[in-house]
């Protein structure tokens, strides 16, 4: 059988530990057999971001800007852990956060629902999809260890030299501080994406901040959102027969356990973060999310929204046998595969991506599974495969169908 041809590069942005090992084995065993896989290649594995001074991680962002389409594998942001176990030049920042700066735009993470494999909130019988807000705030931060007493003020400075200045703490000792910002142009990006993403897919939209407390800040969020809402939304809302609901993020979370599901939830990228991976272990396993970062002027960037599993790489370091859940690295290829096929009209690499995500969801409900899976499934007589035979598995699947 003829391969699958490509006629414009995905940009590949490899990782680190044990997704950087599935990385080769879904290459190798589900890719490169089926298609002339055509990707400009960058190495975001922290070695070689640490030897480029981080100038990779632009690099690939400025790809993706310049090509349209991204694939992802996860990476590992330094912490003070890492610093000596990699012998690193810089604490270097996170490298989704770095291109989710350059990109802009909106996360949308959703389950991926198998049978078999049930949410444990028991009322929840659609997917709940998180849009996170993917500019600014903490991840932009500036912040200072204040060494000891004084005064800490909030400063901007416009072009004309005019001055605002509002005190933020007078220290009486040691303490710390933190600097963050968001800008109209991304918010409204942000709630654009929002809106038209509620609208293709036919679903509610929730959005939550803490407007009562932060009340420029937060409040700024839910102004900008009402305000597209009403002048170019509502209407198109009213006709699709969807909502658009605001309200507090403490109550949203409230509300969240209690809904069905099958609507979009809004956050802001802090809570999106944390959110997300709460959904997605809710609905079965951090594995089991797609994850892609829509950029205001239409580039793609496909995950998985899990680490790199640190954990299974040292055991694998050792030699011992690992099972780790491939899916969610799958299925960010299949994104990619797909949104490139979309973009190039290129309907054999669209029907290939469907296949192989029809393969993994297949290979699952069969009862062959990772381990994290094997724990939560309904299913009986399931088999636990390692690493790799899993991915084996899905292409004895894939030659099936
Ligand atoms: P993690 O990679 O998300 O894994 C945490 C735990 O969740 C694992 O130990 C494992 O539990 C379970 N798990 C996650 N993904 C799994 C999978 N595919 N299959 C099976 N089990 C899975 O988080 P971490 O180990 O705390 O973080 C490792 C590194 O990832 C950090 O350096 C962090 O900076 C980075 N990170 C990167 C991204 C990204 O690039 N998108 C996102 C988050 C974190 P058990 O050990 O109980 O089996
Ligand atoms: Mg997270």
């Amino acid at each position: 059988m003829d391969k699958i041809k490509m006629t414009t590069p995905l940009v590949e942005m490899d990782g680190d530990e044990m997704t950087r090992i599935l990385w080769k084995m879904i290459k190798d065993e589900l890719l490169l057999p089926y298609i002339d896989l055509k990707t400009e290649y960058y190495d975001l594995g922290l070695e070689h971001r640490n030897e480029t001074n981080d100038q990779v991680t632009i690099d690939s962002a400025e790809a993706t800007k310049k090509y349209g389409v991204a694939v992802k594998c996860a990476t590992i942001t330094p912490n003070a852990a890492r610093m000596t176990e990699y012998n690193l030049k810089e604490m270097w920042k996170s490298p989704n956060g770095t291109i989710r700066a350059a990109l802009d735009g909106t996360v949308f993470r959703a389950p991926i629902i198998v049978k078999g494999i049930e949410p444990c909130v028991k009322n929840w019988e659609k997917p709940i999809t998180l849009a996170r807000h993917a500019y600014g705030d903490v991840y932009k931060n500036t912040e200072i260890k204040v060494p000891g007493a004084g005064k800490a003020e909030l400063v901007f400075t416009a072009e004309d030299g005019t001055e605002i200045r509002e005190t933020i703490h007078n220290f009486t000792g040691a303490g710390i501080l933190q600097g963050i910002h968001n800008t109209d142009k991304s918010i409204t990006s942000f709630a654009k994406a929002c809106f038209n993403y509620a609208l293709d897919t036919k679903q509610d939209l929730w959005f939550a901040t803490k407007d009562t407390i932060s009340k420029k800040y937060d409040h700024n969020f839910k102004d900008v959102f009402q305000e597209i809402y009403d002048n170019e939304y509502a209407k198109k809302f009213e006709e699709a027969g969807i909502e658009y609901f605001y309200t507090l993020i403490d109550d949203a979370v409230a509300r969240v356990m209690k809904a069905k599901g099958g609507f979009i939830w809004a956050c802001k990228n802090y809570d999106g973060d944390v959110m997300s991976d709460m959904v997605s272990s809710a609905f079965g396993s951090l594995a089991m999310m797609t994850s892609v970062l829509v950029s205001p002027s239409g580039v793609y960037e496909y995950e998985a929204a899990h680490g790199t599993v640190q954990r299974h790489y040292y055991k694998y370091l050792k030699g011992e046998e690992t099972s780790t859940n491939s899916v969610a690295t799958i299925f960010a290829w299949t994104g990619a595969l797909r949104k490139r096929g979309e973009l190039d009209n290129n309907q054999d690499l669209m029907a290939f991506a469907d296949k192989l995500e029809q393969a993994t969801i297949k290979t699952i409900e069969e009862g062959k599974m990772t381990k994290d899976l094997a724990l939560i499934t309904s299913l009986k007589d399931v088999t636990v495969l390692n690493s790799e035979n899993f991915i084996k598995a899905i292409r004895e699947t894939l030659e099936t169908l």
